[in-house]
């Protein structure tokens, strides 16, 4: 893989070994100038160790590493454009908040001519004007965030890498910030590479998205498309909840497969020219793309229709599961409060159906 005009930083091939433990496999990324990317995956998987190699603070086993074409691989981190912010933002008590932004810019010795103006823009992007003399202990947990991301991005790094930088705080405040981080992100036009666990968090912030599992990326792509069309189960079962169905394969009409499963009731997922009757496919299909229905429903055009008897019915406020006995196993399917299904309930032979393009193949 070359780096292109536009790529902001370029993994290619890289690996880390600890002792007999391989954290990271052969990674190969690209990161365009600009981007939100996020590193998703569980704990374990290898993001921190990338993100450090990213940063030079791990030297990779194999493999090189370009910041915006040129190579850094051999690079110390000092000499690498990049900052890092951690979730132990570690502020100096004992200095104002200017202080603690003006100590970024004495690492990297940038003139005393040109702090004041450059703190206190900062200051601005991260709406804390009017604090610069409080110290730390005087800020709540999200104030100190910010304060610790305008030290990371007054030195206007090329890239800023995040180390789960909203772990330390409550899961309110923490939707506050992501929304912040990423209004901060898109006014200064520095590429992100962030580090989660959280799904939910990667979803909401990102650009695109490397889900990351045993050191390995499993796949990379937009929200939408790893969340509508995860490739690896695993990918699929880490962002949300998932059905997953084993089926034989049928027929194939057009680029899409019809797998029977009894009378009336089928499977059709499009698989482009990947398939032929008699394989056998993992189907998967999110719960609340899944309708729900008592009556002798039809199947919508060319989709899939299941017949099942509801075990369970679970309230969650927003939503409700309905989870249905079918002859291919369980299937859950969430509706939302106020759609019609007063009538569903323990016991219910209900109808299961939904669109072809809400089908996917693991
Ligand atoms: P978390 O979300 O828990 O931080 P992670 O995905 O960031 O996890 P890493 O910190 O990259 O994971 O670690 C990947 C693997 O490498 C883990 O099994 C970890 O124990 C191991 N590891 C990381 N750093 C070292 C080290 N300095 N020495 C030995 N093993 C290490």
């Amino acid at each position: 893989m070359a780096a292109v005009l536009g790529d902001a930083i370029t993994l290619e091939g890289v690996s880390k070994r600890f002792g007999s433990h391989l954290a990271v496999h052969e990674l190969s990324i690209t990161i365009g100038d600009g981007e939100f990317f996020s590193l998703l995956g569980p704990s374990g998987c290898g993001k921190t160790t990338t993100l450090r190699m990213i940063a030079g603070f791990e030297q990779p086993d194999t493999g090189r590493l370009l910041l915006y074409g040129e190579d850094v691989t051999a690079l110390t981190p000092n000499r690498r454009r990049v900052n890092m912010v951690f979730q132990q933002y570690a502020l100096f008590p004992h200095m104002s908040i200017y202080d603690n932004v003006a100590f970024g810019l004495r690492v990297k010795r940038v003139p005393k001519s040109e702090h004041r103006d450059r703190i206190v823009e900062i200051l601005r992007v991260v709406e804390l004007e009017g604090l610069e003399r409080r110290r730390p202990r005087q800020l709540s947990g999200g104030q100190q965030q910010r304060v610790a991301l305008a030290r990371a991005l007054v030195n206007r790094p090329a890239a800023l890498l995040l180390d789960e930088p909203l772990g330390a705080l409550d899961v309110k405040l923490r939707k506050q910030m992501q929304l912040e981080l990423k209004r901060i992100q898109s006014e200064l036009g520095t590429t992100f590479v962030y580090v989660t666990h959280d799904q939910e968090e990667a979803l909401a912030m990102s650009d695109r998205i490397a889900v990351m599992n045993l050191g390995r990326v499993e796949q990379i792509g937009t929200p939408r498309e790893i969340y509508e069309h995860p490739r690896t189960a695993f990918v699929a079962d880490f962002i949300g909840s998932l059905n997953a169905l084993e089926l034989t394969v049928d027929e194939l009409v057009g680029d899409l497969a019809i797998l029977r499963v009894g009378q009336g009731e089928r499977v059709v997922v499009a698989v482009g020219s990947n398939a032929r009757p008699g394989d056998s496919l993992r189907v998967a299909v999110r719960p609340e793309r899944i309708r729900i229905d008592t009556a002798d429903e039809p199947a919508p055009e060319g989709g899939s229709r299941l017949e099942g008897t509801v075990r369970e019915v679970v309230y969650l406020g927003m939503y409700t599961q309905f989870h249905v006995e079918t002859s291919v196993g369980r299937v859950v399917s969430h509706q939302l409060a106020g759609e019609s299904q007063a009538r569903v309930e323990p016991g219910s032979r209900v109808v299961l159906t939904w669109l072809p393009e809400h089908s996917s193949v693991l």
